[in-house]
Order: C-alpha cells, then sequence, then structure tokens
C-alpha cells in the first residue's frame, strides 16, 4: 500500500490541518471545494483544487461521487475525511475502497458498527467494557421500552441509535414523560438520520466526559494516547477540552486507558479513533462510543505527547507499524478552546458576516489551527467553528495562563464569537479548580450575557475618536467658526458614538501637535496621549496608564479591541443632539428653525446665562443662553431667518481670566 498524493475531502480548518501534515510528510495534495469555498484557505493550502458543487453540503462536501471522481481527476490515491461530513460513513469507505483508494481511517465495517449506539453498546458489553446500563434491543416497541425504563430507572436519556452531536438527546426524570419523549426522539431521530431506532441510558449524575484516544494499525497493534476531558459543554457538544483529566489519578487513568484499548482491540481498530466514557463522581466510568475518525479535539493529544497524529493516521493507512505502548509517553498539561462564530449571549446561536481582523496569536506553547483568513466570509452553510487554540505548559496552570493570554492576544473582529464566553469560563473558580461536570455551563454561567464595564468602553470610545483625529479623518471645526474660536475649552470637536443603546459622547482637544490631547470621559477632563502604530494600531495614554488599540474601521463602523476584549462603535450621525451643544455654550443652533428674536447686538457685555437668542424648532421656542460672562462679538443671524442645525448664531468672547 504505497501513495503519494492525498485528497482531503473537508474544508476548514481540519482540512487546513490535514493538509499541513501531509506537505510534511512530502505528500502531493488535493483539496476540494464548494462554491461558497472557492476562495477559501484550504484550497489555498493545496497543491490542486477541485470543485465539487454549490454551497450546501448535500450538494457538495457530501456527494460521495463527486468527491471519488475529484480524487481520478487528480490522480490522488488515497483520502483523508478529516471529521463530519463523510467521515463516519461506511457507504463512503466502501466507494472509495471500490475505486480503488485509499481510505485513511478505519475500515467500513468497524464505521459501520460504531455509527450505531445500539450495536456498539452490545459489543463493548460482550467484550466487559463497562456500558451505562440502559436498553439497546431491537424490540422498539413502547411497552418493550417503557418496562425496559423501570429497570434502567429515572432519570433516563432517550438517544437516537443513529445519532450523533448530541442531536435527538432527551433527558426523561418521571415514568409519565416517556411516551411523549419517545415519540418526540423518535421523529426528531428520524427526520435526521433516516432511522428512528432508540436507545434508553440511565443519566449518569455529575457527569464527566473523558475520552481516550486510540490508534490502531494493520497487523493487530491498538495503543492508547491517553485520555481527555472534554465536560466542558454546551448543548452536548464540547467547546472546551484538556489533557490530563483533572478527574483522573493514574490508577484511574490506567484502567480507563486499558478499557479504551481493550475496545480499540474488539473492533480489529485500524487508524486514529476516540473511545468516549462517561466519568461519575464515584469514579466509576461507563462506554458511550466510539468515534471513528479524528476528533476536533485531537491537538490536546499532540501536545502532550508529541505525536502528529494525522501522520500516524496517514502512515498506518500505508501499513505502517505503530510504536509500542511504552514508548508513547506525556509531558506537562494541554487545553484547547473551541473558537465559535456564535452568540453566546443569544443561546449560541450561529453567527455570520466577514472577518474584518484576523491575526492569530503566537508565542510559547501557543498552537492555533484556524479555517479562515482576514476577509472570510463565515456563511450558513457549515459548521461555525472559526479555529481552535490550543495551549501547552509544564503544568495545568501555565496551560491556563497561555490560554488567557492567547485569547487575550487573539484579534477576531468582524463576527460575533464566543471569546468572552471562553475567558468567562477560564476564569471561573470551578473550572480553575478542575471540579467541573457537564453542568457546569448552565450550572454556572446560563445567564451568561456580554458585558463591557463602563470604564473600557469609554477608552474604547477615546481610542476610536483619537485614532480618527490622528487620521484626519476628524470632523471639522463646525462651519461658520473662526480658527482659534476660543468660546469653551472644549470647543465643539467631539465624536459621538453608539454602542447598542449607549450613546457616548467624547469632546477633545489638541493639546500640542504632538498627539497630546484633552478629552472629557464621563464629565472628567483628562490628559491623553495618543500615536498610531500602523495601520490600525493605536497607542492611548490615558491618565498615566498606556494601552494598545486595534481600530478597525468599517464604513460608520469602529471596531475597536485592547487586551480586554473589544467592542463595535456606531459613529453617531452628525447631527448636532441639544445636549451636544450644550458644550458650545447656546451659541449655535442645537436644530434646525427659524430664528424668533435676536436678543442682543455687538459689543455689548453679557452675564453667564443671559438669553442671547430666541429659535423655534420642533413647534416650541427655546432659548439660547449665553455659557460664560463676556462680550459678544459677532452675530450671524437675523430674526425670521431659518437656520440649519449646527449654525453659529453668536459669538461671545470669553472674559480673560
Ligand atoms: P452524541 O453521539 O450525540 O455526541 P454522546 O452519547 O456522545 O452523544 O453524548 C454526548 C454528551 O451527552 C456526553 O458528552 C455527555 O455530556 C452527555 N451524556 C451522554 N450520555 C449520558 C448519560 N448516560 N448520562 C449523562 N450524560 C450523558
Amino acid at each position: 500500500m504505497f501513495f503519494d498524493k492525498v485528497l482531503v475531502a473537508n474544508r476548514g480548518e481540519i482540512a487546513c490541518r490535514v493538509l499541513r501534515t501531509c506537505r510534511d510528510l512530502g505528500l502531493a495534495t488535493v483539496a476540494v471545494y464548494s462554491d461558497a469555498d472557492a476562495d477559501a484557505p484550504h484550497v489555498a493550502a493545496a497543491d490542486e483544487a477541485v470543485r465539487l458543487g454549490p454551497a450546501p453540503p448535500a450538494e457538495s462536501y457530501l456527494k460521495v461521487a463527486a468527491v471519488i471522481e475529484a480524487a481520478r481527476r487528480t490522480g490522488a490515491q488515497a483520502i483523508h475525511p478529516g471529521y463530519g461530513f463523510l467521515a463516519e460513513n461506511a457507504a463512503f469507505v466502501e466507494a472509495c475502497e471500490a475505486a480503488g483508494l485509499v481510505f485513511i481511517g478505519p475500515r467500513a465495517e468497524t464505521v459501520r458498527a460504531m455509527g450505531d449506539k445500539a450495536s456498539a453498546r452490545r459489543l463493548m458489553a460482550e467484550r466487559g467494557v463497562p456500558v451505562v446500563p440502559g436498553y439497546d434491543g431491537e424490540d422498539q416497541r413502547d411497552e418493550t421500552l417503557m418496562a425496559a425504563a423501570l429497570t434502567v430507572g429515572y432519570p433516563l436519556l432517550v438517544k437516537a441509535s443513529a445519532g450523533g452531536g448530541g442531536k435527538g438527546m432527551n433527558v426523561v426524570r418521571r415514568p409519565e414523560d416517556l411516551g411523549d419523549a419517545l415519540a418526540q426522539a423518535r421523529r426528531l431521530a428520524k427526520a435526521a438520520f433516516g432511522d428512528d431506532r432508540l436507545i434508553l441510558e440511565k443519566y449518569v449524575a455529575l457527569p464527566r466526559h473523558v475520552e481516550v484516544q486510540i490508534l490502531g494499525d494493520r497487523h493487530g497493534q491498538v495503543v492508547h494516547v491517553f485520555e481527555r476531558e472534554c465536560s466542558v459543554q454546551r448543548r452536548f457538544q464540547k467547546i472546551i477540552e484538556e489533557s490530563p483529566s483533572p478527574a483522573l489519578d493514574d490508577a484511574l487513568r490506567a484502567r480507563l486507558c486499558e478499557a479504551g484499548v481493550t475496545a480499540g482491540q474488539a473492533l480489529g481498530y485500524q487508524g486514529a479513533g476516540t473511545v468516549e466514557f462517561i466519568l461519575d463522581a464515584t469514579g466509576a466510568f461507563y462506554f458511550l462510543e466510539v468515534n471513528t475518525r479524528l476528533q476536533v479535539e485531537h491537538p490536546v493529544t499532540e501536545a502532550i505527547t508529541g505525536l502528529d497524529l494525522v501522520a500516524w493516521q496517514i502512515k498506518v493507512a500505508c501499513g505502517g507499524r505503530l510504536p509500542p505502548q511504552d514508548a508513547i509517553a506525556r509531558k506537562g498539561h494541554a487545553m484547547e478552546c473551541r473558537l465559535y462564530a456564535e452568540d453566546p449571549g443569544g443561546g449560541f446561536l450561529p453567527a455570520t458576516g466577514r472577518l474584518l481582523e484576523w491575526a492569530p496569536p503566537e508565542g510559547p506553547g501557543v498552537r492555533v489551527d484556524a479555517g479562515v483568513v482576514e476577509g472570510s466570509e463565515v456563511g450558513i452553510h457549515y459548521d461555525p467553528l472559526l479555529a481552535k487554540l490550543i495551549t501547552h505548559g509544564p503544568d495545568r496552570d501555565t496551560a491556563l495562563w497561555r490560554m488567557l493570554g492567547a485569547l487575550r492576544r487573539l484579534g477576531c473582529q468582524g463576527v460575533t464569537t464566543n471569546r468572552d464566553f471562553l475567558v468567562a469560563v477560564l476564569r471561573h473558580p470551578a473550572f480553575r479548580a478542575g471540579t467541573y461536570t457537564t453542568h457546569f455551563i448552565p450550572d454556572h454561567l446560563g445567564g451568561w450575557a456580554p458585558q463591557v464595564r463602563p470604564a473600557i468602553l469609554g477608552r474604547r470610545a477615546v481610542a476610536a475618536t483619537l485614532f480618527e483625529v490622528l487620521a484626519g479623518q476628524g470632523r471639522g471645526p463646525v462651519p461658520g467658526l473662526r480658527p482659534g474660536w476660543r468660546n469653551n475649552p472644549f470647543g465643539p470637536e467631539q465624536r459621538e458614538w453608539l454602542v447598542g443603546e449607549q450613546r457616548l459622547r467624547i469632546p477633545y482637544r489638541a493639546t500640542d501637535g504632538a498627539g497630546g490631547f484633552e478629552v472629557i470621559l464621563d464629565g472628567r477632563a483628562l490628559a491623553a496621549r495618543a500615536h498610531r502604530e500602523g495601520d490600525r494600531g493605536l497607542a492611548l495614554e490615558l491618565s498615566g496608564v498606556t494601552r494598545r488599540f486595534v481600530v478597525v474601521v468599517d464604513g460608520n463602523r469602529r471596531l475597536v479591541r485592547d487586551a480586554d476584549g473589544q467592542s463595535v462603535l456606531v459613529a453617531a450621525p452628525r447631527f448636532p443632539e441639544a445636549e451636544a451643544i450644550d458644550d458650545m455654550g447656546g451659541c449655535v443652533a442645537p436644530m434646525p428653525g427659524k430664528v424668533v428674536r435676536v436678543l442682543v447686538a455687538p459689543e455689548q457685555t453679557v452675564a453667564k446665562g443671559q438669553a442671547l437668542v430666541i429659535l423655534e424648532a420642533m413647534k416650541m421656542e427655546q432659548m439660547l443662553q449665553a455659557p460664560h460672562a463676556g462680550t459678544v462679538t459677532d452675530v450671524r443671524c437675523e430674526e425670521g431667518a431659518q437656520v440649519d442645525a449646527g449654525a453659529v448664531l453668536v459669538v461671545v468672547e470669553a472674559e480673560a481670566e
């Protein structure tokens, strides 16, 4: 079995990651793509690329015949399926074999047996691998399932036998709810998987999801590559994984990994696979399922062992031999965070948009597997996983600090992501202590909503303002003002920003020509010093502290990022608001209107608050008052005149101080 050209039948971060190892090994590479992905990074990363069809997966990445044809046209001899799409599709494995192509993964028979939770449970139970107490029989009549449920006990889980990705899973707490739950699960399972068979499992209390990475070769050897802890889940789907699991001691780890190897041996496993277990508070563990593919979270295993799992998949597919178990050692601690385009404050619904900034973090012990580049369009057709951040260190604290640091440095703007939510998880005492279960998110972060402290938001507004002033894009003086007009220390120079419902007004004035400013933030005058760093960078010193900002200009939006996170500021329409005009001391028309009366004349001295002009606007009369005592030096309006918003009506020179 020899090949030197591999087609990667996938997209996004996993296609990029598999292509990287292929290239490292010197293999020629072929990418496939849908119309939505013609310019995607995985296409650019391969030697050759073949279009499969339109954007919907059923018309492109899931089309077996089109993928096989792409391999034939390019002369690829092997196919790596990544994860998702065709990775666990036994018919695809058979189609590859029928076309004389090597499928880089387990045998069709293994994929088929493990694609069915009922048969997987039965096989494992026969081999002495502990399975969750439950029902996995062929008899699917309601009365059989209800009788079985009484033996299993409540609460229990109803699962689709053909299920995956947490779909069709339902917790049932009382016998009287089982009938409805069965009907609902059948409907869901039929729609999602075309197969309505169900299994029942005892709902394990305080569960942790711990899985064992296994590798098998074609010579009958199966080894484990330790475990991964994957209990931080939302909607039964993982978002943070780590290895080693904080829940295991060495003895339990040895037993669990041994069970993983037993499962692999029972299957005559070839390639990379994952045996998933659920662990309860007493340290008892139960088999859940085998995923017959590379997992999203495989990089944590690579980080602690130094192995390249994709390279091993390829080597065993070529007939290579695995190293002996005792040659596989682990070192330190690794974590992975999945960066999703989704809204954690809005039920984790997927988000779409264009990535206007993409600047992955670098540093010791930091790896980023990304499927996007700056400018990528994140659409609706595919999984919203943008990238994975993986950190490694000599111990858990170091891996955790490095992860927080990586998230802090990550530049990812333009699309809503779960970044701040990931930070909230990592900082939570239960996560830091390593004592979390699969209920961690609903228990501790159920009502989580993105929040920005007012001081942080205020600084971002100052950064957006001064970024623009330095770029020379700022608003010029109000039309009609004489240069050097100093009616008010802050004059009319200001920018106004909207963040959601909030309005932030930043009056400012240059104090020198070298980046020195005075700004008003929350009614307080602050000394600021700003200078641009490259196209998007701004260093801003405010009250003696210098911070760095990235400002991305997108139409009237400013995407402002600093070490605390990011905000989207929308430039407020430049229509001066009555409130904004206050700074200019009643000398300017706050809105379009008609001058009803002019109450002062040039050279006249006025007291602070003295009426200057009466304006009729929006069917109301409004009195404009002198902002300070001084002398009227100019009257620029006449009674009966129609004036625009922002027009200077009277100039009052302040008394010398
Ligand atoms: P899927 O194949 O849909 O991903 P799994 O069987 O792998 O479903 O389970 C997904 C997640 O659901 C697990 O990681 C765990 O959090 C939870 N889960 C599954 N089975 C049980 C159980 N018997 N008791 C408690 N939680 C469970």
